[in-house]
């Protein structure tokens, strides 16, 4: 097998790549962290510019990277593989709260299955050999068989507890992957997965109050997030809300409830969109950014904000916290993109922070 070498601008990184690896893969299992979304060519989020020597696309798509972009040398890192030594400028971000932390294979056992609500699936794995390093809010790619690709999913675990990892994972209509961890998926068997991945994680040296807005199974990386801070004491108010359709659909409001008793300083806030009027729930009503507006009184100056789950609920929470007064520099972003999103909405293009 033939090895290239790849030189990173402006970072001055050199790294190997093997045959039939892409840029973005051999990056990030060196360490050098890429912004990248889907994985797949779909969504451009990738785009590099190859300075000097001979890449091979792979499976771009034509509208993540248009003829002219190609021939003003620009290539997707998540699909181009290298025929030659190459040079690429990437847009490598300096962040002095993301640890440099290299991607590994991992091998584990599934030892806890859990229906939290009628479509998801807590899902525990137990891990061979040396824990996963990871920052709370990272996600790992989980291999499943009879399952193409990979398929992302967020840490739910804190990250002191490296000998698990734990998932919330919502059955999606139509899926594949998601449709096997919940129709096929057994204790005791074994599962493949690559990780840490992402960059969505607290920005710990910024301090001041901390706002999570999360919907449905987008509330895996701030349980993550939360149980890290205040293992750590972290003093500053914090503030979850979780937004479900239905009390049906609410998961994990007891352990947060308990963990609100025992910190001061976190305030959890569960929130339904499509309870029926009249039913029993006497919590917040409404669309995660309307309650968050309702509970901030509209201003979120001072915060930061940490938005995880399906993309139009992030573009929802985003528009109410610009409103409310808190710049695109506090707000940090985790979109639980799937296929269909990648296929049909490239990426936001007044956002570009993910
Ligand atoms: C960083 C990240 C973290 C995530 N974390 C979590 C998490 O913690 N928990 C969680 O529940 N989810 C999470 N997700 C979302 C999760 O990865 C997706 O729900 C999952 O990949 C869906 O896989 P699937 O095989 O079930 O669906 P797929 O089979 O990939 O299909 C998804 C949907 O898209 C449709 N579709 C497939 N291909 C196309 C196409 N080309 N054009 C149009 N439609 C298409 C399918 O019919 C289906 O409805 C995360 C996503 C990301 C990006």
């Amino acid at each position: 097998m033939s090895i290239h070498q790849l030189m990173i601008e402006p970072t001055g990184d050199a790294i190997e790549v093997a045959e039939g690896q892409t840029i973005l893969d051999a990056c990030l299992r060196a360490g050098v962290y890429l912004p990248h979304a889907c994985g797949h060519g779909l969504c451009g989020t990738c785009k590099t510019q190859v300075l000097d020597g001979e890449i091979d696309h792979g499976a771009a798509s034509n509208f993540a990277l248009m003829d002219f972009e190609r021939e003003d040398g620009f290539t997707l890192a998540c699909t181009a593989t290298l025929l030659s030594d190459v040079t690429i400028e990437a847009d490598v971000e300096d962040d002095p709260d993301a640890r440099r932390i290299a991607v590994r294979d991992f091998v584990g056992t599934v030892v806890g299955l859990e229906n939290l609500t009628h479509d998801v699936k807590g899902v525990r794995i137990a891990i061979d050999g040396a824990p996963i390093d990871f920052q709370a809010g990272q996600y790992i790619n989980l291999k499943m068989p009879g399952v193409e690709a990979s398929r992302s999913f967020s840490i739910a675990n804190a990250p002191s507890d490296g000998r698990h990892v734990e998932l919330q994972i919502r059955r999606v209509p139509g899926g594949v992957g998601t449709g096997y961890i919940h129709a096929k998926l057994r204790l005791g068997e074994r599962v493949e997965f690559s990780g840490p991945a992402g960059r969505f994680l607290v920005r710990k040296s910024r301090g001041g109050p901390l706002l999570f807005l999360a919907g449905g199974t987008g509330v895996s990386s701030p349980r993550s997030m939360i149980f890290d801070l205040l293992e750590e004491d972290y003093a500053e108010p914090i503030t979850l809300v979780h937004g479900v359709r239905t009390q049906a659909d609410l998961y994990g409001r007891d352990e947060f409830e308990a963990l609100a008793v025992g910190h001061a300083n976190f305030r959890y806030v569960p929130a339904l969109s499509h309870e029926p009027p009249g039913s029993s729930w006497s919590g917040e009503r409404g669309f995660v950014h309307d309650v968050a507006k309702r509970l901030y009184g509209g201003m979120f100056a001072g915060n930061t904000a940490y938005l995880c789950g399906p993309p139009p609920m992030i573009e929802a929470c985003i528009a109410a916290l610009m409103q409310g007064r808190l710049f695109e520099k506090h707000i940090f972003t985790e979109r639980f993109y799937t296929a269909k999103d990648c296929a049909e909405k490239p990426k936001s293009p007044v956002f570009k922070r993910l």
